[in-house]
């Protein structure tokens, strides 16, 4: 029998000999590795972009609100349907996340959803590029500058994703990427603050690591002007990232191939400029079945989320739920299934997939 699984890192000799020459070396943190990851992925993204490497996604939304002083009596307009990392965010800060249903066919939140949202209380909009859909950034940036609210783009899924040529994440005031190892490029853990701003970068750069401010001074030498954390990414990760951009443009590719490859005849969320992290669709028999029949098979299969954030536990208890305020996140939660399109499915897998989705 086969065994396809959901995701599976793409790990390269190349990438086994980047990591093993940082061992051989003096330096495991904080070195040139990191500076040269945070250059090379900011260029990936374009020309205006800042990069901070991080410890993860989740710390990199933490150092975008904390560097934007949201905090308590704050609201942020947050999407239902996304991972828990988007809204505890947020919650981390003190701030109060305000949940918005998103738009059934491409799960994400719209311009208008969002503007319907805002109240006096409003300092901010937290957005996510569902499964690596982009949202409609350039609608939703127009609402965040119209009503002198912060703007922070969780792009987890949605490395590669641009719109009118502007890469996802550089819309607003931040931007975050995850590492985690079914992502679209992994270092283990890890993940990358980005920003337009360098102001903003800089900010962020110091409340990474103990709010620390070299400024100049002879080695050992700083002073501490503000709180701070330690969010920074090793040199073994950075490395492992360096080796894996090098092959973005061909692991993107072969992403959107197998997408497209997949989609035939199924019922797709899919938007333009979809950065291709999984095929989600709505199954037209019950999901459990389909999972169950492709588990048989050797078929991995996912589901994104297996709850609104609202309806998760810690969310429900503290605001309480109204289901017939998600109606599309419902949907989506409750009856979306997921498939691989990742660098690790072949074409002959594709072909089976396909066989046993019939
Ligand atoms: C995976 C994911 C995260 C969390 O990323 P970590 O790097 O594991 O912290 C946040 N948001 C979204 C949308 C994700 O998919």
């Amino acid at each position: 029998m086969r065994d396809i699984p959901f995701g599976r890192p793409w790990i390269t000799d190349e990438d086994r000999r980047a990591v093993a020459a940082v061992l051989d070396g003096p330096i495991l943190t904080h070195g040139p590795q990191g500076e040269a990851f945070e250059h090379e992925f900011a260029s990936f993204l374009g020309s205006e972009a800042h990069a901070v490497a991080t410890s993860s996604c989740m710390a990199a939304l933490h150092l975008a609100y904390l560097h934007l002083k949201i905090g308590p009596g704050d609201e942020v307009i947050v999407p239902a349907q996304t991972h828990v990392a988007t809204v505890h965010a947020v919650e981390w800060v003190g701030a109060r996340p305000v949940f918005v249903d998103c738009d059934p066919a491409s799960g994400n939140l719209s311009a208008a959803r969002i503007e319907q949202a805002i109240t006096p209380r409003t300092r901010a909009i937290g957005v996510v590029h569902f499964v690596g859909i982009p949202c409609d950034m350039t609608g939703i940036a127009a609402v965040a500058q119209r009503h002198g609210l912060k703007l922070i783009e969780d792009c987890a899924l949605a490395l590669g994703a641009r719109i009118h040529g502007r890469h996802v994440g550089l819309f607003g005031d931040a931007g975050t990427f995850s590492f985690y190892p079914v992502k679209h490029l992994t270092t283990a853990e890890g993940g990358m603050f980005v920003t337009r701003h360098r102001p903003i970068a800089d900010g962020v750069r110091r409340l990474r690591a103990f709010g620390v401010d070299r400024g100049g001074a002879a080695p050992g030498m700083y002073e501490v002007p503000s709180l701070g954390l330690n969010y920074r990414m090793s040199e073994l990760q950075a490395a492992l990232g360096r080796s894996q951009l090098r092959r973005m443009n061909e692991n993107l590719e072969r992403r959107r191939r197998n997408f497209e490859a997949l989609r035939d005849g199924l019922s797709v969320l899919d938007g333009p400029g979809n950065s291709h992290y999984c095929l989600t669709f709505e199954p037209d028999r019950p999901r459990a079945e389909v999972m169950t029949r492709l588990r048989a098979a050797g078929i991995g299969s996912s589901v994104y989320y297996p709850h609104p954030v609202p309806r998760m536990a810690y969310y429900r208890g503290k605001y309480g739920y109204d289901a017939s305020r998600y109606p599309s996140a419902e949907r989506i939660s409750d009856r979306a299934l997921s498939l691989p399109v990742g660098p690790h499915v072949t074409d002959d897998d594709l072909s089976y997939i396909k066989e046993h989705l019939a």
